[in-house]
């Protein structure tokens, strides 16, 4: 097993509730480095008292915090904002070592994109918009008022820790809320060293970082009384069992789950583009993404030479730790995860139509590495086309009819990415219209922008994250009506 190379970062592993920083009183959790496999830390898990007291101490806070008017909210955010670049390197660093990223995508695209969310959401705060004051009833006057909801509690996954929570936290907080929030037990520093940065700046109890597991920390979160609203990212099995979990308090929920996107590449496509575009999109974060370009549908004409050309090219992606030079793509988060993408890929090379035509194999020697796969010969009903893999695979599928390759694209339960290939932009449009995806790329895929909303159809959940419309989400709508 290699050694974890020594970073220098300023590591917490102290829950931080109602403005006070503690140990966990529940079980250890081992945090490890993915790329190594070594335990870089033990966070103790927060007991029921210690989830129930951040509650109550979010809770306390809502008064005071919802009474502040979004200039106030937006100056302190600002200033969150501000930290978090100032330490850029520390928080992309953690971030790195404890997800095993190539620390300069950490560095350079993730940290960029987390700070100008805490911004985006701090200007959001001052423009939020409602209907005009209006005499809807004779004699009396109506107006529209939006206002944050109570306590937040959000639940994060581990696959972009720091950016999940600047997602959650952001627009929740903006819009006048407070929040107990929930890291995956898999990945909870840069949440935690978060928490030392908020600390300096937005009053007490506003933010909480609890940690653990599911079970013992999530679920009693979801159930506690005082949470009037709980966020997750996560599986759609975890979906299922938080809205059961929520049922009992009828709260508002706010989901955003797994995806399997479908990527339609048509004949006239520029293939160059394309496998350039899947080289990267298809891998990033070691496909550890719910919009990962994953499910490729080509059509017949350019089907052979997308699969050759694509598999040459995810071959020299090169994969290793953190700091090697060059790196593109990391490990897996665990070894569990990362056995479960080789027995997806073992399962669909049993069935004898599909070909592995790049990867396909365990990297020996510590780590959690998996090569970059391209899995040709897909059929519709395979199960590496229907469920969510959660790793480095692409699978190709030939299609000679373009309608139904848009059937097959939406015959999923999931609806949360998508993207179209083609140099006819009318198609492109027609396709697009008809997809039933959150978010449907042109030409491209995966690109994010703070102003634009992501969020899923279907099993992928229905919160949005991002733009005016998490904003809205993390709000209600109310009436207000005078008799004049
Ligand atoms: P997960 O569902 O296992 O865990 C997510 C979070 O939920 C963790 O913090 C976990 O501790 C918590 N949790 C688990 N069981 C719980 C319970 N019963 N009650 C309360 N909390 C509970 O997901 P993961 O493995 O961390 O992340 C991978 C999944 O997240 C993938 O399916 C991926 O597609 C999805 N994801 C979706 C998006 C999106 O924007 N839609 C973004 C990132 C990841």
């Amino acid at each position: 097993m290699g050694k974890t190379p020594d970073f220098q970062v300023p590591m917490s592993t102290e829950l931080y509730i109602d403005g006070q920083f503690m140990a966990g009183e529940g079980e250890r959790e081992r945090v490890l480095n993915p790329a190594t496999g070594e335990v870089i830390a033990q966070v103790p898990e927060a007991s029921y008292e210690q989830i129930h007291k951040a509650v109550l101490g979010a809770s306390r806070a809502f008064d005071s915090w919802s009474e502040t008017t979004p200039m106030e909210r937006s100056r302190l955010l600002l200033k969150v904002a501000d930290a978090i670049e100032q330490r850029a390197e520390q928080f992309a660093r953690l971030e790195s070592l404890n997800c095993g990223k190539p620390y300069l995508r950490a560095l350079e695209d993730e940290i960029p994109a987390i700070v100008d969310c805490f911004r985006f959401f701090a200007g959001a705060a001052r423009c939020m918009t409602g209907s005009v004051a209006g005499e809807y009833l004779p004699g009396h006057t109506s107006m529209i008022r939006r206002d944050p909801i109570g306590v937040v509690g959000s639940i994060a996954p581990w696959n972009y820790p720091l950016m999940m929570a600047a997602w959650k936290c952001a627009p929740a907080l903006a819009a006048g809320n407070t929040v107990v929030l929930k890291p995956s037990e898999q990945t909870p520093l840069t949440t935690l060293m978060l928490a030392r940065v908020v600390a300096e700046i937005l009053p007490k109890g506003v933010f909480n970082v609890v940690c653990g597991r599911g079970p013992s920390v999530g679920q009693p979160l979801v159930e506690h009384p005082l949470v009037r609203m709980v966020s997750l990212t996560g599986d759609v099995s975890t979906g299922r069992k938080i809205l059961q979990a929520a049922t009992g308090t009828l709260k508002r929920t706010h989901l955003e789950l797994g995806g399997k996107a479908p990527v339609l590449v048509f004949d006239d496509a520029d293939i160059d583009a394309v496998v350039e575009g899947i080289r990267t999109f298809g891998y990033y974060n070691a496909g550890q993404d719910c919009t990962a370009a994953c499910r490729l549908y080509a059509g017949a004409k350019v089907y052979d030479r997308l699969v050759a050309d694509l598999s040459s090219a995810v071959k020299t992606i090169q994969m290793g730790t953190q700091d090697e030079a060059g790196v593109e793509l990391g490990p897996l988060i665990t070894d569990r995860q990362r056995d479960r993408v080789a027995s997806f890929v073992e399962r669909a090379q049993m069935l004898g139509h599909m070909e592995v035509t790049a990867g396909g194999k365990m990297r020996s020697g510590s780590g959690f590495f998996y090569e970059p796969t391209v899995i040709a010969g897909a059929r519709q009903d395979d199960e590496i086309v229907r469920r969510e893999v959660f790793g480095p695979v692409v699978s190709v599928t030939r299609f000679t009819d373009p309608e139904e390759a848009v059937t097959w694209a939406n015959d999923s339960e999931y609806g949360l990415a998508s993207s179209v290939w083609t140099q006819d932009v009318s198609r492109a449009l027609r396709v697009a219209r008809k997809l039933q995806y959150g978010c449907t790329w042109i030409n491209t895929h995966f690109m994010l922008a703070n102003e634009m909303p992501h969020g899923g159809m279907k099993a992928s959940g229905y919160g949005k994250d991002m733009s005016m419309y998490a904003l809205e989400d993390y709000t209600v709508a109310r009436h207000v009506m005078a008799r004049l």
